[in-house]
């Protein structure tokens, strides 16, 4: 991974309050997100339309409201740019600033995100106070000096604000609350992925503010049985990404196993799902202030849509969808599952793959937390109610080591495709 973390960076102590991003919590899901009135009237939710499958949508010219920038004018702090965010910043002192980060809308599961460069005509030492508004801080910050590599951000934790000291320089340094996974970085790696290869790249349709939502598909010759991957309905989910790269690259890779996989299964890759939470560097929703990953009953957002469109028109092509993963993160490494007794295809399919891993992975408890709530409109029981099969939410801690954030990926997608080819019967334990 382009992005890796120095892993022994990662080991710290995690003193931040987070809340899972699947599991039911009362105080956030009973209650609808404040949405606005076009959202509120939108009846089209359940009709189907075929998606157009080429097409350039042109992004809106939508301003990014999150846009900040404070300066003396011999230091600037900005959130000018992809996946930016300090909601506000001031100058306070002699080379001190106060940030404080505004959530899109309330209630919200609290992942308080934060991305912003800083740069001096010359070399300065300056702190930065970082406050929350309403909430507390999860993600500790990481700097990076190219965009690419990052390390941890030391940081002084008071009551609720987190304190930097870093050195500004003409070189601009970013500082976020995770690796920044944008827009771009999508693209780049999937034209990466796709490379000599029989996979496809294509716009599954455009976000509510006209962005491209991508899909990469692997069709086989003679089959009609299809693996679908979703990520990042939550935008600072990061880990959640870090885990679907290396997990789709192995899917999708030159290994026998996989051109074996390839010949019998389908694979349908949504990486990015809500383009524009992550431009915008929210919390949690869409443009519209919505929970992607509480939409799939209503299908109110034209992304999830998008999504239920697709697979309905396979299926009513003839098409089988025979399992989901959908990544996350939350506060440790869990798998939400489909209870074994839930009436799906398969009983015990998703038992024997994450038994296996866990058998095969000694370093790694695999901590499985099946559950059923048919209101929540999350995407796995979208995918046992519609269509009858096992689905999980595959969920990385957000400070799990990013280097074995891989191993389990690879491990996992290895063991996945063993388990789909082998002869096992899942319909027992
Ligand atoms: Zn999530």
């Amino acid at each position: 991974m382009k992005n890796a973390l120095n892993s022994s960076t990662l080991l710290l102590p995690l003193l931040l309050v987070v809340f899972s991003c699947s599991a039911p919590q009362k105080n956030i899901e009973n209650t609808a997100p404040i949405l606005s009135e076009d959202t509120k009237t939108d009846t089209s939710a359940n009709v189907y339309r075929p998606v157009k499958e080429q097409f350039k949508p042109e992004v809106n010219k939508v301003s990014n409201v999150n846009s900040q920038s404070c300066s003396d004018g011999k230091v600037k702090l900005t959130s000018d740019f992809a996946a930016g965010r300090m909601d506000e910043c001031k100058r306070t002192g002699e080379n001190e600033y106060s940030i404080i980060l505004v959530p899109e809308n309330t209630p919200i599961n609290s992942s308080p995100w934060y991305a912003f460069k800083i740069q001096a005509e010359q070399v300065t030492d300056i702190t930065i106070t970082m406050k929350v508004r309403g909430d507390k801080h999860r993600y500790p910050p990481k700097i990076s000096r190219d965009g690419k590599s990052w390390q941890l951000q030391s940081y002084q934790q008071k009551g609720e604000r987190l304190i930097m000291k870093v050195k500004a320089s003409p070189q601009p340094v970013t500082i976020a609350a995770q690796e920044i996974i944008n827009n771009q970085y999508y693209v780049n790696w999937a034209e990466e992925l796709i490379e000599e290869s029989a996979f496809t790249q294509s716009i599954l349709g455009a976000s509510t503010q006209g962005r491209p939502i991508y899909k990469i598909e692997s069709r086989g010759e003679n089959t009609n049985e299809w693996v679908v991957i979703l990520g990042r309905q939550h935008p600072p989910e990061v880990t959640g990404a870090l885990a679907l790269f290396p997990f789709v690259e192995t899917l999708l890779s030159n290994s026998e196993l996989s051109k074996y996989f390839l010949r019998k299964y389908n694979v349908l890759v949504i990486p990015n799902i809500n383009p524009d939470g992550v431009h915008a560097g929210n919390w949690r929703s869409n443009a519209n202030g919505k929970d992607l990953n509480r939409d799939w009953n209503d299908f109110s957002q034209i992304e999830t849509r998008l999504i239920n469109d697709y697979l309905q028109g396979l299926v009513a092509q003839g098409q089988k969808i025979k399992f989901a993963v959908d990544f996350h993160s939350t506060k440790n490494d869990i798998f939400y599952t489909m209870p074994v007794d839930y009436g799906v295809e398969s009983s015990y399919f998703v038992r024997h793959w994450l038994g296996e891993l866990d058998r095969q992975m000694p370093n790694f408890n695999v901590v499985l937390r099946p559950g059923n709530n048919p209101n929540l409109g999350v995407s796995k029981q979208y995918f046992s109610d519609q269509f009858g099969v096992h689905a999980i939410t595959y969920e990385m801690g957000d400070n799990t080591d990013r280097t074995k954030i891989k191993s389990i990926a690879y491990k996992s997608a290895n063991i996945l495709m063993i388990n789909m080819l082998s002869d096992v019967d899942h319909e027992k334990e």
